[in-house]
């Protein structure tokens, strides 16, 4: 851990812009992946410091916060957005040894959370809705108005973005926000409140409750007091997630993973789509939801693919963020023994592991380090094939036509990003319009794209988008303004 990080050891809860001590005294220690050592401490927020933080909220909305135009929302954006750059280097050592991720991964994520404080600082002031001609007589508009006080629930395998992500399009379309980040990873999280403090955002506009899942988590999405929630995670906890809001009658958008296919055809820009296909299951050591899990490839030329996907996972390797190699560990002991768990579950079930990647010497013992794998024999219906492994390992499958392309990848619950690589043009947009995903990549594959587009699953992934100006519409309510003159 670099010594020159501030860490917001144990400041409390983030509401009305004061950390204050969460309402039960309790604390949860934070443990730096790469070594297995305690880094910080963070208040364990629970249902008492939701209510505060809502009710805050709610003030704000009927405050300074809730008068601003949409100009002035989109300026405290943008200067958020300007003070994230300014903090990028110490904010990345946070998420960096936060999450255990390469200090290069931690700035391309810390470059991403200005961005997206850019974007929707410059996207506020160009919302509007409609004229509508109807029945003589009548004038009819549509305008978008801030749905109240808006929660939102993010993981820890992109604090920092998570935050940038689902909180900026919340502000810019005027609502209040309460945000609940994970227990594992939050402090970039905390800093950015603090950040956002600074860069004059009113009181009670983005309060932050960390804390655990059940406690924090499930009184934010069960508060009456709440007019929409934002989840990303598991798709347990959002099936519980949205089951509250039903009861609450209120909007959701449930993010919850995927296991992403790049479909490669013998007659594709192979070397391209090798150095993509390794990348894409690397990447945040796999902790990523639109990783590309599965590799799909066309029996004519499965063999030398394999070869050469084999020559190049074992050059991959893991080690500390300050390392900066090709991966980090993954974010707890909990999750290295998941993924063991289901690793040997595969093998068990005749998956071969044909490829490792490794992991530096030097490397701390404690730290939760997992070894890249490239796993082929794996059977269509298995678990490898179809349950998201949120580690760095790569299922490979091979297929026989495009008719069995399209079936294999969509033969997942999920349907969140999909690939696939093929130089006939006609061939790739048939391909990419019967897969069923939200995303979907031709000859490239980037995990979730830019921040400009629209991103969200089909089928288990989840619903709603993020991301580009689709995030901003789900964020806001359309009111149709019908006016009778006569
Ligand atoms: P999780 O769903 O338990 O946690 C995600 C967020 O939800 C965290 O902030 C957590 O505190 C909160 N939460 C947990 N229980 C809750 C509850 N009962 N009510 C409300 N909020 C609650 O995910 P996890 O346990 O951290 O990871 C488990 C699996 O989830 C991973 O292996 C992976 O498959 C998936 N996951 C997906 C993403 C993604 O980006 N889609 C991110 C993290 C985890």
């Amino acid at each position: 851990m670099n010594a020159n990080v501030k860490l917001p050891a144990a400041k409390g809860v983030f509401i009305d812009n004061t950390w204050q001590p969460a309402r039960s005294g309790r604390t949860i220690a934070m443990l730096a992946p790469a070594t297995g050592q305690v880094i910080a401490s963070i208040a364990a927020g629970d249902a008492a410091d939701i209510d505060l933080a809502v009710a805050a909220a709610r003030r704000a909305l009927e405050g300074p916060w809730g008068r601003l135009a949409a100009v002035e929302r989109g300026r405290l954006l943008s200067k958020l957005g300007r003070l994230v750059e300014d903090n990028a280097e110490e904010l990345a050592k946070l998420e960096a040894a936060d999450t255990g991720k390469p200090m290069k991964q931690a700035k391309a994520d810390i470059a991403a959370v200005a961005r997206y404080f850019e974007y929707y600082g410059g996207a506020a002031d160009k919302v509007h809705g409609d004229t509508i001609p109807f029945l003589d007589g009548f004038f009819v508009t549509t305008v978008y108005e801030p749905l109240g006080v808006t929660g939102h629930i993010i993981p820890w395998n992109y604090p920092g973005q998570m935050f940038g992500r689902t909180v900026a399009p919340a502000l810019a379309m005027g609502n209040a926000t309460v945000i609940k980040p994970a227990e594992e990873a939050c402090l970039v999280p905390l800093r950015l409140a603090e950040l956002a403090a600074e860069a004059g955002f009113p009181a009670g506009a983005i309060n932050v409750v960390p804390g655990l899942g059940e406690e924090a988590g499930a009184a934010l999405s069960a508060h009456d007091g709440i007019d929409f929630i934002s989840f990303t995670g598991s798709p347990e906890v959002g099936t519980l997630v949205q089951t509250a809001a039903a009861r609450n009658h209120i909007g959701c958008t449930l993010e919850l993973g995927g296991k992403s296919p790049q479909i490669v055809f013998a007659d594709a820009d192979l070397d391209a789509a090798l150095t993509s296909v390794a990348a894409a299951i690397v990447q945040n050591a796999g902790q990523t939801c639109s990783a590309g899990s599965r590799v799909l490839v066309e029996r004519s030329i499965w063999d030398r693919f394999l070869a050469d996907l084999t020559l190049r996972f074992e050059k991959i390797t893991a080690g500390t963020p300050e390392m900066d190699l090709d991966l980090g560990p993954v974010i707890s002991a909990v999750q290295k023994k998941r993924i063991e768990n289901m690793l040997a579950r595969a093998e068990s079930g005749g998956a071969r592991r044909v490829a490792s990647g490794r992991i530096a010497e030097g490397v701390p013992g404690e730290g939760f380090y997992v070894a890249p794998a490239l796993y082929q024999h794996v059977a269509r219906d298995s678990e490898l094939a179809r349950e998201e492994v949120f580690g760095p390992v790569l299922a490979a499958m091979p297929f026989d036509d495009e008719a069995d392309a399209i079936r294999l990848a969509n033969d997942t619950e999920f349907g969140l990003v999909a690939g696939v690589w093929s130089g006939d043009g006609s061939r790739a947009m048939r391909v990419a319009r019967k897969v069923k995903v939200g995303q979907m990549f031709v000859n490239g594959y980037g995990a979730g794209g830019g921040i400009e587009l629209p991103f969200g699953g089909m089928k288990k992934s989840g619903h709603g988008r993020e991301k580009g100006f689709e995030a901003l519409y789900e964020l806001a309510a359309m009111k149709t303004l019908i006016v009778k003159h006569g």
